[in-house]
C-alpha cells in the first residue's frame, strides 16, 4: 500500500487543484456571473495563481514531468480513500514530498492544492473534514469533488472561500425558502444543527458517514463490560486562557504541552468543548451536560476523553470559564491574564469506559477512540443555566456491535 501511495497522492492532488483552478477560472471568465460573485473569487483566485506559479517555477527546476494516464486516477482514488481511512494524514503526505529530491509537476500542484484547500492543516478538523470530502467526492464530476473539499472544510470552521456554484447545490432549497437560513448560510456553507430541518437526522445528507457509518458517536453505555488492556494517564498543563463560541459550542483551545498517554501512545490536547445534554448516555441516562477533551496522536489517531457534568455544587472551573464566555460567534477570545488548566475539570478517578466511535459533528469521522469517565464532576444549576447552548447534543447511535471496555 505504501509503495503506491505517493503515485495516488500525486495523482489526487494533481487533480484537486486543476480542478479547483478549472473551475474558479471559468466563473472568472463567464459574463453570466454577478459582479459580486466574480470578486468573492478573485481573492481565491490570485491565491491559486501563486500557487501554481511556484508549483511550475519548481517543477521546471526539478525537470520531471510525467504525465498520468486520467483514466487510471479513478481506480487509484479508491486506493487513496482507504489509505486515509487507515489513518493517513495529510501532514505525512508533506514529510513524504520533503523528502523528494526532485518533485514532479503533479507533486508541486498537488501540495499547492492541499495548501490551498487545507489552509491550517495541522488541526485534526481540517484533517478529518478533508477525509470527509474524499469519502464524498464524486471523482468523475470535478466540481463535486471541489463542493465536497469547500464545504467540508468550512463546516469544520476554516475559513475557506466556498464557490457560489457550490452553495446552491447543497442549500438550493433553504435558500429559496427561508430568510434566516439564508443569513446562515453565510457562516456556515453546509448547514448543520440540533434541530429540525438542520438536524442530527438530516446530517447524512450532506455528510454521508453520518447516515451510513456503523461506528458512529454517540453511544447509550451499558453492560456487561469486558475489562480495558488500557491505562489512561493526564499530563494536562496550565496555560493562557482561549476560548471558541463556533457556533455550535463552547471551545476552549489548548496551547501545545498538554497531553494524555494511552498505552505507550502519546496524544497531544488540541481543544475541550461541551455538549447539553450529555451526549452519551450511561445505563440509558444523560448527564446535564458532558466536557470532550479531543486528543491527538503524531500519526493523526484521535482520543476524546468525556467528563460527565451533573447538576450539584458550583463547579470552579466552570465559573473560571463561563466569567469568560466569548462575546460573540467566530473568533478565538483571548481574555487578558486569565489562565486555566484542563486538568481542573477531571474527577479524581480516572476509571472509564472505552469504544470506538466518530465525531459527534459533521462530517461524522470514525475511527475515534472514546474514554468516557465513570465519575461525573459537578456543575451547579447557575452555571448549567449560563451555558449559551440549549441543545447541542446528538442522540446515541447504534452500537452495530461494538465493544465496550471498561478500566482504569
Ligand atoms: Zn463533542
Amino acid at each position: 500500500m505504501k509503495k503506491y501511495l505517493r503515485l495516488i497522492l500525486e495523482i489526487l492532488l494533481g487533480i484537486c487543484l486543476v480542478a479547483t483552478a478549472t473551475l474558479a477560472y471559468w466563473n472568472f471568465s463567464s459574463k453570466k456571473h454577478l459582479n459580486e460573485q466574480v470578486s468573492e473569487l478573485s481573492q481565491q483566485i490570485d491565491e491559486m495563481k501563486e500557487s501554481m506559479e511556484k508549483a511550475s517555477e519548481e517543477a521546471e527546476a526539478a525537470k520531471e514531468v510525467k504525465p498520468e494516464p486520467e483514466n487510471s486516477a479513478i481506480q487509484e482514488m479508491e486506493a487513496l480513500k482507504a489509505a486515509f481511512a487507515n489513518g493517513i494524514v495529510l501532514q505525512d503526505v508533506e514529510t513524504l514530498y520533503k523528502a523528494q529530491k526532485a518533485l514532479s509537476a503533479e507533486r508541486q500542484v498537488g501540495l499547492a492544492s492541499l495548501k490551498l484547500l487545507t489552509k491550517g492543516a495541522q488541526d485534526e478538523g481540517t484533517i478529518a473534514a478533508y477525509q470527509k470530502a474524499l469519502e464524498m467526492a464524486e471523482w468523475s464530476n470535478r466540481l463535486q469533488t471541489v463542493c465536497a473539499a469547500q464545504n467540508a472544510l468550512a463546516a469544520a470552521g476554516q475559513k475557506v472561500k466556498v464557490l457560489s456554484e457550490c452553495k446552491k447545490s447543497t442549500d438550493k432549497d433553504a435558500e429559496s425558502k427561508d430568510d434566516s437560513a439564508k443569513k446562515d448560510d453565510k457562516a456556515h456553507a453546509v448547514h448543520w444543527g440540533y434541530e429540525g430541518d438542520n438536524g442530527p437526522e438530516h446530517w447524512g445528507d450532506a455528510f454521508p458517514v453520518c447516515g451510513k457509518g456503523k461506528k458512529q458517536s454517540p453511544l447509550n453505555i451499558i453492560g456487561p463490560f469486558e475489562k480495558s488492556k488500557e491505562t489512561l494517564s493526564v499530563d494536562y498543563k496550565e496555560g493562557p486562557l482561549k476560548m471558541l463560541n463556533n457556533g455550535h459550542t463552547i471551545q476552549v483551545n489548548v496551547e501545545p504541552g498538554s497531553s494524555l498517554t494511552i498505552g505507550k501512545e502519546s496524544f497531544d490536547l488540541l481543544q475541550f468543548h461541551f455538549h447539553r445534554p450529555s451526549e452519551e448516555q450511561i445505563d440509558g441516562k444523560n448527564a446535564s451536560m458532558v466536557a470532550h477533551f479531543v486528543h491527538k496522536s503524531k500519526e493523526g489517531k484521535l482520543a476524546v476523553i468525556g467528563v460527565m457534568l451533573n447538576e450539584g455544587k458550583d463547579s470552579a472551573a466552570i465559573k473560571t470559564l463561563w466569567a469568560n464566555l466569548p462575546p460573540k460567534e467566530g473568533e478565538e477570545f483571548l481574555p487578558a491574564k486569565v489562565t486555566f488548566n484542563p486538568a481542573s475539570m477531571l474527577p479524581k478517578d480516572m476509571g472509564f469506559y472505552n469504544y470506538e466511535g466518530s465525531l459527534t459533528t459533521p462530517p461524522c469521522t470514525e475511527g475515534v477512540q472514546f474514554y468516557i469517565l465513570k465519575s461525573p464532576v459537578d456543575i451547579s444549576k447557575q452555571q448549567l443555566a449560563k451555558f449559551p447552548f440549549k441543545l447541542n447534543a446528538r442522540p446515541v447511535q447504534s452500537l452495530n456491535g461494538r465493544k465496550i471496555t471498561a478500566g482504569g
